[in-house]
């Protein structure tokens, strides 16, 4: 069951808890070797700047954060991970007792199966690397009890209504940001993206052309909306 009321901390008498909202950001890297990974084009910036329109807005906030080029926010705990296994652990762990998990991080869906404790030598021929499937993270967090509201995000390059509706249902999240990527869309970084909004009701609408900041103000406000 959710808790009921849920507001930032203006007064200690009204509000002895503030509503916690854990933030995830940026990619994760699975190694192959000491010094070689793959990783996604993923720059934190969207995370980020929810993390600090939340922190203006006087929540408790935590980041958790993959490698990024980013300055740590003031007033933000901040958590830094770099693998998937890392960034799992740091995400359960907090969103236990969160109110609210928006899950911007660009997770790897497959790792190697075995990583090289030394660095790879270049050898005649090509190379095989088996990958396994990650955990879906942020469906793991959705089967939490008490569940946090909880918001992801997807990038599409085709059918993005669709993907998104369907991602929403299959993690079992209440919001959903779908972005789309193509030759002509692309959503990293300091770009201004479009992005759909769906929510677990149904309610879905387009933000065109918006700055990470105004996205990052209403995906905050549709996630306060739906703790109510
Ligand atoms: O990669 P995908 O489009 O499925 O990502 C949608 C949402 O699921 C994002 O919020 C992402 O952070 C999350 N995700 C996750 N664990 C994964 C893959 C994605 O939590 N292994």
């Amino acid at each position: 069951m959710r808790k009921p009321k849920l507001s930032p901390a203006k007064s200690k008498i009204f509000s002895p808890k503030p509503t916690k909202i854990v933030v995830t950001a940026g990619p994760t890297r699975a190694f192959i070797d000491p010094v070689r990974y793959i990783s996604n084009l993923s720059t934190g910036r969207m995370g980020y700047e929810i993390a600090a329109q939340a922190v203006r807005k006087r929540f408790d906030v935590t980041l958790i954060s993959g490698p990024t080029y980013l300055k740590p926010i003031r007033g933000v705990r901040m958590i830094f991970i770099e693998t998937v296994d890392e960034l799992e652990e740091s995400v359960i762990k907090e969103a236990r007792s969160a109110d609210i998990l928006i899950m911007t991080a660009a997770v790897n869906d497959y790792v190697p199966v075995h990583v090289n404790k030394k660095k790879l030598r270049r050898k005649k021929g090509s190379m095989n690397l088996k990958l396994r499937r990650t955990n879906d993270i942020v469906a793991r967090a959705a089967k939490l009890s008490p569940k946090p509201i909880i918001v992801g995000f997807s990038l599409e390059t085709e059918r993005l209504v669709a993907h998104s509706r369907a991602k929403l249902k299959k993690k079992n999240l209440d919001l959903i940001v779908g972005n789309e990527y193509s030759r002509f869309k692309n959503p990293f970084g300091e770009n201004k993206p479009s992005v759909l909004i769906v929510n677990r009701n149904g309610k879905s609408y387009r933000l065109p052309k918006k700055s990470k900041k105004e996205i990052a103000k209403k995906v905050l406000s549709e996630a306060i909306a739906l703790t109510a």
